[in-house]
C-alpha cells in the first residue's frame, strides 16, 4: 500500500470526517443505539468500522456516530435507521468529501421492515409482507396495516 497524503479538510467544514476516504458517517443517533444501527446494517466482518459511543454534542447532550469504510448507505437503511434514531444525519463520502447528506424522513407507510407484534396477525406468515401507517412522527406510533394493532416506538422489533 502506498502511503497516503493526509486529508486536507475543506475551510469552513463543520464535519470532521477526515479519517474516511470512502463511506458513510452516520452522525448524531441517539446515544446508546450505535450497536443496533450496526445491526441494522449487517456489515461484512472486514469492513472497518469506526464507532463513537455516548459522546458529547451540543444540540444532543449525548450522542453515538459511527463511520463506516466503503460503505455507502441505501435508502432502506436510512429508513431502518431513522425508525431507532430519528434525527439522526447521514454524509456519504467520496475521496474525503462529503458529497451527499441524507436526513432521514418516514415514510407514510413502512413495508415489509418490522414485525407486527399481534401473534394473530395476517403477517404471522412470512409470506404476507408487513404493512404499518405512521400514525403520529413525534413520537412515534405505527399502526398495522392489516390488524390495525398500534405500536409505540419501544414496541418496534424490525424484521
Ligand atoms: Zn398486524
Amino acid at each position: 500500500m502506498p502511503a497516503e497524503q493526509p486529508p486536507r479538510v475543506p475551510e469552513g467544514s463543520k464535519i470532521k470526517v477526515s479519517a474516511l476516504r470512502e463511506g458513510t458517517v452516520i452522525d448524531h443517533l441517539v446515544a446508546g443505539t450505535a450497536l443496533k444501527v450496526l445491526k441494522i446494517l449487517g456489515l461484512d466482518s472486514d469492513r472497518s468500522v469506526t464507532i463513537g459511543l455516548n459522546l458529547e454534542s451540543k444540540k444532543m447532550g449525548h450522542k453515538d456516530l459511527i463511520k463506516i469504510e466503503r460503505h455507502e448507505v441505501i435508502n432502506e437503511e436510512v429508513q431502518k435507521i431513522a425508525l431507532v434514531s430519528p434525527n439522526a444525519t447521514f454524509s456519504i463520502i467520496r475521496d474525503f468529501h462529503v458529497v451527499q447528506k441524507l436526513s432521514p424522513s418516514l415514510p407514510e407507510m413502512i413495508e415489509n421492515l418490522l414485525r407486527c407484534p399481534n401473534p394473530s396477525c395476517v403477517t404471522t406468515d412470512d409470506r404476507v409482507r408487513t404493512k404499518f401507517i405512521v400514525v403520529r412522527t413525534d413520537s412515534l406510533r405505527l399502526r398495522c396495516h392489516y390488524c390495525e394493532r398500534t405500536i409505540r416506538k419501544d414496541e418496534i422489533e424490525l424484521l
